[in-house]
């Protein structure tokens, strides 16, 4: 899996691109007026970064229209099968863990899952320190506790139960860039790291990535996790103080 494809620089590559550059490099300006944001400045500018991130999903979205065909063995995923639904989402950025959290809160089962994300993030840092423990010079500890977290076939709570994502419009771009040319009975533990699996993940141009890093940056006060279920919960114990 995770097999990485460079892109040819088609017109609709080159555009998508640069859209999601432009976007990027103007909240950064916004940002810098700001300077690194604290609770209560996030508090205020919390609609902007609200729309940033959809704005930001939206180009993301549009990448993905233009490089996807691309990929001549072609896209076999499908509504309603959520297979990729098992893995434990890393790598979200702070302004999508805070509109994901800001879509949630009001949420009248939202008790069920801040349980769903503790049980699920105990779990994880369990699964990491026997990682380490039984192997303590592993090529990647966390690689190895995320495969094993996969193999529970644990799944998210926003999974529904036909398949498909209960919160897809806020769903973070490490949920949309994920992908499979092989039909869905090979996304499963057993099937993943074989011949029989061509799952991959759509990667962002290096320079666009260094910008998106650039506008986290902002973020660090905040020192939110990159993980989804852990990021939901220390939100949730900011919930008086960040969001109105
Ligand atoms: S948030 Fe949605 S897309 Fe992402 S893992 Fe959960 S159910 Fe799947």
């Amino acid at each position: 899996m995770d097999q990485e494809q460079d892109y040819f620089p088609t017109k609709a590559y080159k555009l998508a691109s640069a859209k999601m550059q432009a976007l990027l490099n103007g909240e950064l300006k916004r940002l810098e007026k700001l300077g690194p944001l604290s609770v209560e400045v996030c508090k205020k500018t919390l609609p902007e970064i609200i729309q940033f991130t959809e704005q930001y999903h939206k180009a993301f979205m549009n990448y993905l229209t233009a490089v996807l065909p691309q990929h001549k063995n072609g896209i076999q995923c499908g509504p309603n099968c959520g297979n990729c639904c098992r893995h434990y989402p890393m790598s979200i950025e702070p302004f999508e863990q805070i509109a994901f959290y800001n879509a949630i809160r009001k949420r009248e089962d939202l008790f069920s899952i801040l349980e769903a994300c503790l049980a699920r993030t105990k779990n994880f840092a369990e699964l990491l320190e026997k990682s380490q423990t039984e192997n303590p010079q592993p090529d990647d500890p966390e690689e190895n506790a995320l495969h094993a977290f996969f193999e529970q076939n644990f799944p998210c709570p926003f999974l529904l139960k036909s398949g498909s994502c209960g919160i897809y419009e806020h769903r973070p771009v490490t949920c949309r860039m994920y992908f499979s040319e092989t039909p869905k009975e090979f996304c499963t533990a057993e099937f993943l790291q074989t011949k029989n699996n061509r799952s991959f993940i759509v990667y962002l141009p290096d320079a666009i990535e260094e910008t998106i890093a650039d506008v986290s940056r902002y973020y660090e006060n905040l020192n939110l996790s990159e993980a989804l279920y852990e990021g939901i919960l220390e939100l949730n114990s900011l919930d008086g103080e960040l969001f109105a």
